[in-house]
């Protein structure tokens, strides 16, 4: 399987260059040439299989350049719980159901109870091993630009791994107590976390501004260190994440919830589109689906997009109680783009120079139709993300974090406006003791105490128990506190490195 970018450039390249590199040098993101597909008698033979068998086989549909034996050295080492890192039950990724036709998919029972260490515990095992079938040298400097979940858990990933180094990026105001506590009390001897005054769109066009930077890449080069990027940008973020949805799938057939060909619905919670397009591309891939629900909170650049074609980014930017969609530039949704526009780079960067000058750009009805044929959304406020936590509650004595609330009410109001009763499964991303106060207050629960704390009283008030690695939070102290305006990002970089 071969990569090429987004924009144009034509030149083709393997997963691992694709995984080392990043981001194109036309500014493009990768992606694969076609998709493999995968057969129902596959899917048949996968579901007696682990969830790590299940990934390793899906990465490996991918990443020929890697032995199925590698792929699933990464992936056992990752997602077993026998082993030390990772994930807290042998099951990594169950479904809980809450009535016939309605699963929720629990991608939060790794290392810090966000959907992102499902690819982050993978994704550095890929880069190293990219690093030594590339012949590269020098040690990679990730940066991440973070809304909360992505920095903790490429720190996570990263930590201590030989020939890495990761600087983290976040939002000075846009993330929880929980989240920041978690990130600034980062340990590992290769980590740095920086906050920066402004929002998630100003880090991340902060890191894409360094990335840019020639005279700095060449500068570090210097010192033996080359950028490179643990955001969903990057297609060892992506490609784990296509697992997931099979295996969802698989564990349905397995419990007899579906028959093998059966077509069902995901809704997934999105942000910066990397897990709906995990989604879009199992489906490429031969996956039985019908719907991907597209999930907005009150950020509904998205849900637009899907209903009009018309992608503006010239919009208020709402801060919400689901803060990790908290997303005006959806960076992944460029992938979605190049599959719209018939693998077309130069209509994609056409659409790209446009929302860079004026802030929006519309796709042609035939490219709309392909959106249209898969795709459905819907946006939830902020009130309604409370009243779903405290129903679904009520209702099932299930507790989700804010962001599944969003896609649970926008799957609970396609059913109603469409009357589609499709078996649908509702991606669940974060563990609810993330996000502890705005559960707490959707629960209608009094409480005095506040950051850390909260895990405890949620805990207490709902008799549900509190993941291990959340539960040890209270016992850390802060490392990192540094603050920098988002002019001030590529100084803090050269710091950290030159001091090493
Ligand atoms: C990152 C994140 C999302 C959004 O995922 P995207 O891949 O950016 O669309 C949703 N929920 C949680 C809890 C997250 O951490």
């Amino acid at each position: 399987m071969r990569y090429q970018s987004t924009r144009g450039d034509i030149k083709k390249i393997s997963g691992a260059q694709a995984i080392v590199s990043g981001l194109s040098s036309d500014g493009g993101l990768f992606v694969p040439e076609s998709f493999p597909g995968i057969s129902l008698k596959t899917v048949t033979e996968l579901v007696r299989e682990s969830y790590s068998s299940r990934a390793a086989f899906i990465m490996s549909l991918f990443l020929d350049d890697f032995s199925i034996e590698e792929l699933s050295g990464y992936t056992n080492a990752a997602y077993n719980a026998e082993h030390q890192c990772g994930f807290d039950r042998g099951d990594t990724a169950p479904l809980h159901g809450t009535d016939r036709s309605t699963f929720f998919l629990e991608l939060w029972h790794g290392p810090t109870c966000a959907f992102k260490d499902m690819a982050l515990q993978v994704m550095p095992k890929l880069l190293t091993a990219s690093l030594e079938k590339t012949g590269e040298k020098r040690d990679v400097c990730i940066l991440v630009a973070t809304s909360g979940d992505t920095g903790k858990a490429a720190l996570e990933g990263f930590r201590n791994i030989h020939g890495t180094t990761i600087i983290v990026f976040y939002p000075h105001r846009g993330v929880s107590d929980v989240q920041k506590l978690q990130m600034v009390s980062q340990d590992g001897t290769n980590v740095n976390v920086i906050a920066v005054d402004g929002n998630f769109d100003d880090a991340q066009t902060g890191v894409k501004v360094i990335f840019n930077d020639e005279e700095l890449r060449t500068k570090l080069s210097d010192s033996g260190y080359f950028l490179s990027s643990a955001n969903s940008i990057n297609w060892g973020r992506l490609v784990p994440q296509v697992a997931y949805y099979f295996s969802a799938y698989c564990d349905l057939i397995k419990y007899g919830k579906i028959n093998i060909g059966e077509k069902i619905n995901f809704c997934v919670p999105t942000g910066n589109f990397g897990n709906i397009l995990a989604a879009y591309y199992a489906e490429r891939m031969g996956l039985p689906i019908n719907k991907l629900i597209c999930a907005s909170n009150r950020n509904d650049v998205l849900t637009q997009f899907i209903n009009t074609g018309v992608y503006d980014k010239n919009r208020p930017f709402y801060t919400t109680v689901s803060p990790s969609m908290d997303i005006l530039v959806s960076s992944n949704l460029e992938r979605l783009l190049f599959e719209l526009s018939d693998k077309d780079g130069k209509t994609v960067a056409s659409y790209m120079s446009a929302l860079a000058a004026d802030g929006f750009y519309n796709v042609p009805e035939a490219a709309g139709a392909e959106l249209k044929r898969i795709f459905a959304s819907g946006q939830c406020s902020e009130e309604d993300t409370s009243k779903t936590i405290g129903d679904i509650f009520n209702r099932y004595g299930y507790l989700t974090d804010t962001h599944t609330a969003v896609a649970y009410k926008v799957l609970s109001d396609y059913r109603a406006i469409t009357g589609d009763g499709t078996t649908a499964v509702v991606v669940s991303t974060a563990s609810p003791f993330k996000f502890c106060e705005s559960v707490l207050e959707a629960l209608g629960l009094p409480h005095n105490s506040s950051g850390v704390e909260l895990i405890d009283a949620l805990s207490r008030a709902t008799g549900v128990p509190v993941p291990a690695p959340l539960a040890e939070l209270k016992s850390k102290s802060p490392r990192f506190c540094k603050l920098v305006a988002t002019g001030g990002m590529k100084k803090a970089v050269l710091d950290f490195l030159g001091g090493r």
